[in-house]
């Protein structure tokens, strides 16, 4: 492809860009596809011959499309919103374009300095303290990984012990059982295995947060026995029902215990932008080692784009860096954040969030969490007010939880009928043993009406089962 074709499609990809949001409110949220369907049209093997790009966009359109689940629909309630605000897209088409490496200082200066400055706007938005540093990773999950592996070094300098774990004995990590799946997932890749993973359980009401006379018990426990407890894992916001740990008993007994300790706040965290949330949520939050939230879910940055707030890096330095003789620089000191995280490259992601906060104004970002988080409450008393449906957990920011009245075969299929529909797009999670609906507002295009429009569907679609 030469430049001036390049020019041509670039153009043509805009335009069909703003068309396909302007339209996107009437097709079906969820992808109407069989699994199959697509890669069933798609030739078994690479063409030998050169295609022209009028054939390659034609097929786009044709077989890709249709097998699209749309995350910018304004009635997207599934899971947990994943916004891609236009500023941020137009950010990442330049990001993609200059397409540079971002793993040291030298191999970009602007993208390392404006990272810095990027988390450090976000620090001072989320009313964390002068001192919390940051660095920018492709996901949660990668934070959550980074900072158990911190856990485990701090608890076993093993990254100097040639016989790797053994003989440590049992390291043990806590966290409630509300979190999410990445906290498993980072024990497992840890070595430090599910079972050393210890699951406390939560207060019932409120915000459902951990149980913490349990988990000092549990911690008392597990020395006598022997193993070595290395890190609490909090959540503001699990993915269930927004489960939210009361942070400052968490921290009491971590600071007594000499604990690691991690927040996963990768939802609820944008909303912490707002001072009445954190008032909420967060309160002694600024006691945390490390804190993870993903402004590509709520804030609007166009995935992916996850800040990892540490109060002392150079823990988490200790652990991931390493220095081979060809990605040594010379010169004044400077930050390398590919010594922060696993992977050595490192996209330009803290561009979407310079757009993306400038275009808004913090105040502009807020008001659009607010009025989710209002308009959430409003559908949940519209659902109360439904015959045959009970509210089984009550809004936590914009994130509550129902059913219908039968059993959990009901639910699902309630669920698979308005998602089959394709008007609203639903999940379900389970509470309490039950499986339960989840609700969760969160677009960033989304209005009252929308959100308004689903209990409409709800109730349309439970009288045809
Ligand atoms: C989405 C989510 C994650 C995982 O985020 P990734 O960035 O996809 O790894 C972890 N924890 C919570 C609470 C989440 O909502």
């Amino acid at each position: 492809m030469n430049w001036d074709e390049y020019t041509l499609w670039a153009k043509r990809i805009a335009d069909w860009g703003t068309e396909y949001h302007k339209t996107l409110a009437d097709r079906p949220v969820r992808a109407q596809t069989a699994p199959g369907e697509i890669a069933g049209q798609l030739p078994l093997g690479p063409p030998e011959d050169a295609e022209g790009m009028d054939a390659i966009m034609g097929d786009f359109e044709r077989i890709v499309m249709p097998g699209m689940t749309h995350w910018q629909h304004p009635r997207f309630f599934a899971y947990f919103a994943a916004n891609a605000a236009p500023p941020s897209m137009l950010a990442e088409m330049l990001v993609n374009t200059v397409a540079a490496q971002c793993m040291l200082w030298q191999t970009s200066p602007a993208a390392t300095e404006m990272e810095g400055v990027m988390v450090d706007w976000l620090r001072q938005a989320m009313g964390l303290p002068d001192g919390f540093s940051g660095v920018i990773q492709d996901s949660a999950s990668s934070a959550t990984l980074s900072a158990v592996l911190t856990m485990r070094e701090r608890a076993t300098a093993w990254r100097g012990n040639r016989e790797g774990l053994n003989g440590q004995g049992r390291l043990r990590i806590y966290c409630s059982d509300q979190v999410h799946s990445s906290i498993d997932r980072a024990c497992w890749v840890a070595g430090i295995g599910q079972d050393n993973l210890v699951k406390i359980g939560t207060r019932a009401g409120g915000h459902y947060g951990i149980d913490t006379d349990e988990l000092a018990a549990r911690i008392a426990q597990d020395r006598a026995a022997g193993c070595i407890p290395a890190g609490i894992i909090a959540i503001t916001g699990g993915t269930g029902i927004g489960a939210s740990d009361d942070l400052a008993p968490m921290l009491a007994i971590a600071a007594k215990e000499d604990l690691y300790t991690h927040l996963d706040a990768a939802w609820a965290g944008s909303a912490m932008i707002c001072p009445e949330f954190r008032a909420q949520f967060w309160d002694g939050v600024e006691g945390f080692d490390s804190i993870v939230f993903n402004p590509h879910k709520w804030l609007g940055a166009q995935f992916d784009c996850s800040i990892q707030f540490l109060r002392n890096p150079q823990e988490q330095r200790n652990t991931l860096k390493i220095e081979p003789e060809y990605l040594k620089t010379s010169g004044a000191e400077v930050t390398n954040y590919s010594e922060w995280t696993i992977p050595l490259g490192r996209r330009f992601r803290a561009l979407k969030l310079w757009f993306l906060i400038r275009s808004y104004g913090l105040e502009g970002l807020r008001t659009r969490i607010r009025n989710h988080v209002l308009w959430a409450q409003e559908l949940c008393e519209v659902i109360r007010d439904m015959p045959d449906f009970e509210i089984v957990t009550e809004p936590i920011l914009s994130l509550f939880s129902f059913r219908c009245v039968g059993d959990d075969a009901l639910q699902q299929r309630l669920v698979d009928a308005i998602n089959d529909d394709g008007r609203i797009y639903i999940t379900q999670g389970m509470h309490a043993g039950a499986k339960v609906i989840r609700f969760q507002v969160g677009q960033f295009d989304t209005t009252r009406d929308h959100v308004l429009m689903a209990a409409q569907v709800i109730s349309e679609i439970r009288e045809t089962l």
